[in-house]
């Protein structure tokens, strides 16, 4: 099963840089994904801005 159109990336809380979560989204799609979203921090224990970061092709 190949996803060759999915990109990953990680998602990273702008105070601790911890990942907050990974997602896959599809590549042709990437305009209308946003690269700041406001996710909850276990770290901060808030409501932080958490920004993408297209994760490299490991294979
Ligand atoms: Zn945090």
């Amino acid at each position: 099963m190949a996803h060759g159109k999915s990109q990953f990336c990680v998602w990273r809380c702008t105070k601790c840089n911890k990942v907050l979560k990974t997602t896959a989204y599809n590549k042709q799609n990437k305009e209308t994904i946003a690269t700041e979203l406001k996710m909850f921090c276990n770290s901060c224990r808030e409501q932080v801005p958490a920004k993408r970061k297209d994760a490299k092709k490991s294979s």
